[in-house]
């Protein structure tokens, strides 16, 4: 009778921040994943939980550990529903996870970052992107894909943003964009919460027009998109494979 109570409880840790989900994500950058810590073989020992208060929203979005950064499941499917109310998943982010991996400041990230080539319809502008775990072939080989899609869907991935060491717009938490590891696609055309939100906890109407053709290439190669947000911002592209990983997708 015991194992019927306990298979349940296993299949729902399975489903909840299941910490396998970093080693699936980040492969030989990790050298081991638990409910305690995650070591990079940088030698980076990083915990899994912080003591910090996360009962709030803004407590959690500013606060958020390794185990809250997996707690909300990025569902790469259709896009016909909305976001829930505050369903952000990857947006709930632990930074010192990043500084670990990509570069603990400015100079550091910027020592990690290589050129890319990246396809518009008046021919390829340079990006510069993080090449630890292999993001820059990772976008170069995004934009290529995106380059042999029909014009009225490459429209869309014009005006690209790459770099750049900025904190988020009213936080002080760093943009992912510091890292290198995200991409703005169309910023004039593309719809962005704060343009009609005063408050993270504000209830907003979600808007979009990036073509899914786009989102399902980014997502194939292990970047999420921020138009799966209830704080939506549609032009917004990073790498976080952790989200995508088999022990975490909302998909399995
Ligand atoms: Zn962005």
């Amino acid at each position: 009778m015991k194992a019927r109570w306990l298979l349940p409880a296993l299949v729902a840790v399975s489903l909840h921040a299941n910490p396998q989900c970093y080693l699936q994500g980040y492969g030989e950058l990790i050298t081991s994943a638990d409910e305690t810590a995650l070591i990079l073989k940088n030698g980076a020992v990083l915990p899994y939980h912080t003591n910090t208060a996360k009962v709030s929203w803004d407590e959690k979005i500013n606060n958020a550990d390794l185990e809250m950064q997996l707690s909300q499941s990025y569902d790469s499917g259709g896009i016909e529903t909305p976001p829930l109310y505050l369903f952000d998943p990857g947006r709930l982010r632990y930074q010192p996870f990043f500084q670990a991996l990509y570069g603990k400041d400015q100079k550091t990230i910027e020592k990690n970052l290589v050129t890319i080539q990246w396809p518009t319809l008046k021919g390829a502008i340079k990006l510069p992107v993080n090449k630890v775990a292999g993001v820059d072939k990772k976008l170069y080989a995004i934009g290529q894909e995106i380059a042999k899609l029909p014009k009225s869907d490459r429209i869309w991935a014009e005006g690209a943003t790459t770099y750049a060491y900025r904190v988020i717009k009213d936080t002080d938490r760093l943009s992912m964009h510091s890292f290198g590891i995200a991409i703005d696609l169309a910023p004039t055309k593309t719809q962005y919460w704060k343009d009609e939100a005063p408050s993270e906890t504000a209830h907003i109407g979600y808007r979009n027009t990036m073509p899914i053709s786009i989102v399902r290439i980014f997502e194939k190669h292990g970047f999420i998109w921020g138009g799966r947000w209830y704080h939506y911002d549609t032009m917004h592209f990073e790498y976080r494979p952790e989200l995508l990983a088999p022990a975490c997708s909302a998909k399995n």
